[in-house]
């Protein structure tokens, strides 16, 4: 195996490309748009529809435990203040999402090739880029 499972924790945390390293996830000067493919590998990225819904639940998952829970754990403990405690919640629920969504579709790329490592090309050998049972 080429690309082991640390390099592929290592990519999809850092919003590299799992197969190859290189820093061609979304298209450049484009916040929220992901290439179809990497300029670099070739390791097709658009998937077919319903593949990043999880990336959306990762999102709210993240969005709950690392932000909402906390502030409302500060609130509880009488930390924060009722309106201040609201204020925040409500901003975090609408900007934490917006900030973590580049993130969010690099960490659910990570986690499938994590546990289906044969699946990239670079693991594969003799099969094209981005080819693979599920697509
Ligand atoms: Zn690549």
């Amino acid at each position: 195996m080429n690309v082991t499972r640390t390099q592929i924790l290592q990519r999809g945390l850092l919003n590299r490309c799992p197969n190859c390293g290189g820093r061609t996830l979304f298209r450049q000067g484009r916040l929220f748009e992901l290439n179809r493919e990497c300029p670099q590998c070739g390791l097709k990225l658009e998937r077919d529809e319903g593949f990043f819904l999880g990336s959306l639940s990762l999102n709210y998952g993240v969005t709950l435990v690392g932000f909402l829970t906390p502030v409302l754990l500060l609130w509880y403990f009488k930390v924060l203040g009722d309106t201040a405690a609201a204020g925040l919640a409500i901003v975090g629920a609408l900007g934490f999402p917006v900030l973590f969504y580049r993130s969010s579709r690099s960490w659910w790329l990570m986690c499938y090739y994590y546990f289906l490592p044969h699946h990239l090309p670079a693991n594969q050998g003799r099969a094209t880029a981005g080819e693979d049972q599920n697509t």
